[in-house]
C-alpha cells in the first residue's frame, strides 16, 4: 500500500522548497500536480524527474481512481502551483479517498500564504479564522463578512487583485474605517509587501497605488481592537467616568471589564491619577 505525500511547494522565491520536499518528490513513483507546466518548471530547477498526472479542480474525480491506481501499486505526491495543497486549493476530496483506501497520508509541510501573512501582520493569531477566497457573489460576500463582525479572531482571506479595493470598501462598510488590516502582498516574491493600517488608510492606499499581484488580507478581530486600550486610554476612560461622578471602585471596575484587563493594572493607573502623573 502506497502514501499519499502532500508535499508543501514554494508560494514565490525557490528557497522557499524544504529538502525533504525535493527528496520525496524525487522518490515517489508519480506526482499529482494542479497544473504538470506550473511544477513541471519547479520540478525541472531541482532536478526531479519524476512522472507527473494532472489533478485540478474540473477533473478531479476522474483522476481521483488514477491516483488511487497508483497509490495501490506505490508512493505518490500531491502538490499544487503554488503553497500547501488543499489549502484554497484542489486536493482535499483526494486525501478523503486515499484515507478511506486504507492509505498512509504525510504532510510535508512548508510555506503557506495564510501562515507567512499571519506569522508578519502584528495582528493576534492566538484565534484565527481562515476564510479562503470570499465569496464572489456580492449577497453572500456581504453575509460571510456579516457573521464576522464581532468576531473576536483575526481575520484572513484570499484576494484577488481586481477585486481587493471593493473589498476593502465593504470591511469599511461593515468593521468601520478603524479597524486596523494588513494588506499581505507577494509575499516572498521581489515586489513583497506588507501594508500595515486602517482600512480607511487602506483604501487611500489602493487608490494611489494600483493593486497587482497576490494578496492575502488580514483584519484584526474585536480582541485586537479591545487591546488598544493602554494606559492612556485607560486613563481618558478613567478620567471621563470621574467627570460623571462616578465612584473610583465602580469606574476601575468598569474600564477592567471593558479593556479586558487586569483590575489590579487600572487601579494603578487610576492611582497614578490621583497622584496627578
Ligand atoms: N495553497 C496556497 C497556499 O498554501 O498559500 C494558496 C492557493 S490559492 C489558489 C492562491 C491565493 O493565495 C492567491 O490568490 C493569493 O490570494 C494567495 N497567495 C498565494 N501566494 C501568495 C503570495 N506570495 N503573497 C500573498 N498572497 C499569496
Amino acid at each position: 500500500m502506497g502514501t499519499l505525500f502532500v508535499v508543501a511547494t514554494p508560494i514565490g522565491n525557490l528557497e522557499d522548497m524544504t529538502l525533504r520536499a525535493i527528496r520525496t518528490l524525487r522518490e515517489v513513483r508519480l506526482i499529482a500536480a494542479e497544473d504538470t507546466r506550473t511544477s513541471g518548471r519547479l520540478l525541472k530547477h531541482f532536478q526531479i524527474e519524476t512522472p507527473q498526472t494532472s489533478y485540478f479542480e474540473h477533473n478531479k474525480l476522474a483522476k481521483r481512481d488514477v491516483v488511487l491506481a497508483a497509490l495501490a501499486q506505490g508512493d505518490v505526491a500531491l502538490i499544487s502551483d503554488a503553497g500547501t495543497p488543499t489549502i484554497s486549493d484542489p486536493g482535499y476530496e483526494l486525501v478523503q479517498a486515499a484515507w478511506e483506501a486504507g492509505h498512509r497520508v504525510v504532510p510535508i509541510p512548508g510555506p503557506s500564504a495564510v501562515t507567512a501573512a499571519l506569522s508578519v501582520a502584528g495582528l493576534p493569531t492566538d484565534r484565527v479564522v481562515f476564510l479562503g477566497f470570499l465569496p464572489r457573489q456580492a449577497s453572500p460576500r456581504r453575509a460571510l463578512l456579516e457573521s464576522y463582525v464581532e468576531a473576536p479572531e483575526t481575520l484572513v482571506f484570499y484576494e484577488a487583485p481586481h477585486r481587493i479595493r471593493e473589498s476593502v470598501d465593504l470591511l469599511i462598510e461593515l468593521f468601520g474605517a478603524d479597524r486596523a488590516v494588513v494588506l499581505a502582498r507577494e509575499l516572498t516574491k521581489l515586489h513583497e509587501t506588507i501594508w500595515r493600517g486602517t482600512l480607511a488608510d487602506a483604501a487611500g492606499h489602493l487608490v494611489v497605488t494600483e493593486p497587482r499581484g497576490e494578496y492575502t488580507v488580514l483584519l484584526a478581530g474585536t480582541s485586537a481592537e479591545r487591546s488598544r486600550w493602554d494606559d492612556d486610554a485607560v486613563q481618558r476612560a478613567l478620567l471621563s467616568l470621574e467627570a460623571e461622578g462616578v465612584t473610583g471602585s465602580r469606574a476601575v471596575k468598569q474600564v477592567a471589564r471593558l479593556a479586558e484587563r487586569p483590575r489590579s493594572d487600572i487601579y494603578d493607573l487610576w492611582l497614578r491619577l490621583q497622584a496627578g502623573e
